[in-house]
């Protein structure tokens, strides 16, 4: 298990096996399939667990409509694969969604095409869940939708998680094999030579710096990849944001995926934990990694003017949006001046100077990318993982003595105590934003961000964290400026780079 947070010096006197460098899922993913291959492996993560990219992504567990539609038919299989094992696996943190899609006259793609397309999905994800919706049944299901042009439907079915309790999902399990991990430890050098390799790691909670020695290394750091030496491979950041919508304003009970009549990019607009997420954005991330990616004002702009035009009587605002999410997509990138929305997004192993670097991807296909980076690293042999790959077994366990909701997250009972409760004793949770902005959702969810809630957090974080009267204070400073600065609702006028 995670438990509280470990200390840096407990951990430097063991020889790892392995040292993963990255707290997302893919790093999680890592850690989780070397414990349960025996191996004696340790997880380093800067920030807290999921605080990049795997707490931002658009919450999809899935093959991908438009990887099948560039002609991937491989990696779609592979993710659709690996989207039912996690719908048997974890249900109620991977659940079934169904999605809508509408046509439009003279829009791209027509019924024809799009049912080909579907039917070849559930082909290969081994079920039978599309169908044609006439217009008069899509409008009762998506009330307010634009009739103009409507030519009914097509419904399938893909999955939805909380990626960021994913994470930390796997992290769990993994503890329960012997994998370790550590939040708030920032690895600033790695070296690798005849089988030997060491980290030098900062601990940012108490300044301490000390090296790690391990017989291997995998830097599993997303879009910071190219910072530990990882230069096999040029990342381009591509940032993709979300907003989180008052769902009295726009309410919705199926996931739509709309397109862009401006560009023709998908947009999703879902119901997710109690409220409804549109997004997202796709473009070019300038702003520095050092920080939390956050929306621009022309991302919004864009996602809200998408919005009014296909719901017209709805008229958005900005007083509308509880919350926005950004987040930087690690994609390999296939050179200048490519359409971001073009880029290839599977992932990528490559080796440097004796370090496994693992970047790109996506939530869905976590194992199958940490079986590969094991291959790479030289840990689990391709004849093994070729049958980890197609092995049925199960790849959770349900937890002891966990209430329901650790493993159900997509019901909006955030503020439970008996959760809170198991959160703050059993998954590393140093600051208060990894408890309101990760482990739950509360800082994205509520329009008062959790202070309705100050006295419950206050009084459990004072017994079970041992926070006084001044350390809370602190922290609730702390989350509150995170929040406004990087989850809130940016003007209009902030940024003018277009989305
Ligand atoms: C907008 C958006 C929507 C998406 N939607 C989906 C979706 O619906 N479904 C899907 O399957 N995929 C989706 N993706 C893709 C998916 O989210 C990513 O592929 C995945 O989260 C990447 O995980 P990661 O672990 O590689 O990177 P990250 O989650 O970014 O993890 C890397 C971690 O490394 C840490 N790190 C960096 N440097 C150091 C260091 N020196 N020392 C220690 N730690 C360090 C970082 O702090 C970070 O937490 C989406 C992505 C985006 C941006």
């Amino acid at each position: 298990m995670l438990a509280k947070r470990a200390s840096l010096a407990e951990l430097a006197g063991e020889q790892w096996d392995l040292i993963v460098i990255g707290g997302g899922i893919t790093g999680a993913g890592v850690l989780l399939e070397a414990a349960r291959q025996g191996r004696k492996a340790l997880l380093l993560e800067q920030q807290d667990f999921a605080w990049g990219t795997s707490s931002r992504s658009s919450k999809m567990v899935h093959g991908g409509l438009r990887y099948i539609a560039q002609g991937e038919v491989r990696l779609t299989r592979d993710a659709l694969r690996e989207r039912e094992r996690l719908l048997r696996d974890l249900p109620g943190l991977v659940e079934r969604a169904q999605y809508l899609f509408p046509l439009r006259d003279g829009r791209f793609p027509g019924r024809w095409p799009l049912t080909a397309v579907l039917s070849l999905y559930d082909f290969l994800a081994g079920i039978r869940d599309h169908r044609f919706l006439p217009t008069a049944e899509v409008l009762m299901r998506v009330p307010g939708l634009d009739a103009a042009g409507l030519n009914g439907a097509m419904s399938y079915t893909d999955a939805l998680t909380d990626d960021c309790r994913l994470v930390v999902r796997c992290l769990l399990e993994a503890g329960r094999l012997g994998g370790r991990s550590l939040n708030y430890a920032r690895a600033t050098g790695v070296s690798a030579d005849n089988g030997r390799a060491r980290v030098d790691v900062t601990d940012l909670e108490s300044g301490d710096s000390l090296t790690l020695n391990a017989g291997a290394v995998i830097n599993a750091t997303g879009a910071w990849a190219n910072r530990l030496g990882g230069a096999g491979q040029r990342i381009r950041p591509l940032r993709g944001s979300h907003l989180f919508v008052d769902p009295a304003r726009l309410p919705v009970a199926d996931c739509l995926t709309l397109i862009n009549p401006r560009d023709g990019r998908p947009v999703f607009v879902f119901p997710w934990e109690g409220v409804t997420c549109v997004g997202t954005t796709d473009l070019d991330h300038g702003d520095s990694l050092d920080q939390e990616a956050r929306a621009s004002g022309a991302e919004v702009d864009y996602l809200l003017e998408l919005i009014n035009g296909q719901f017209p009587e709805v008229k958005l605002s900005r007083d509308d949006i509880l919350s926005t999410m950004a987040g930087v997509r690690p994609v390999i990138s296939a050179g200048e001046g490519k359409d971001p929305s073009k880029e290839r997004r599977d992932h990528a192993v490559w080796e440097d100077n004796g370090i496994v670097t693992v970047s790109g991807g996506k939530l869905t296909t976590f194992r199958l990318i940490a079986l590969d980076a094991l291959c790479a690293a030289g840990l689990l042999a391709p004849r093994d993982a070729r049958r980890a790959r197609r092995s049925n077994a199960p790849l959770f366990r349900p937890l002891p003595d966990a209430p329901e909701q650790v493993d159900h997250f997509l019901h909006g009972v955030q503020d439970d105590e008996a959760l809170l409760r198991w959160i703050l004793t059993h998954e590393a949770v140093v600051h208060l934003d990894d408890l309101l902005l990760r482990r739950t959702r509360l800082g994205l969810l509520r329009r008062d961000g959790g202070a309705g809630l100050t006295a419950l957090l206050r009084a459990l974080t004072g017994e079970l964290l041992g926070w006084d009267g001044p350390r809370w204070d602190q922290e609730w400073a702390r989350y509150e400026a995170i929040r406004e600065r990087f989850y809130g609702v940016p003007p209009a006028d902030r940024d003018r780079a277009a989305a």
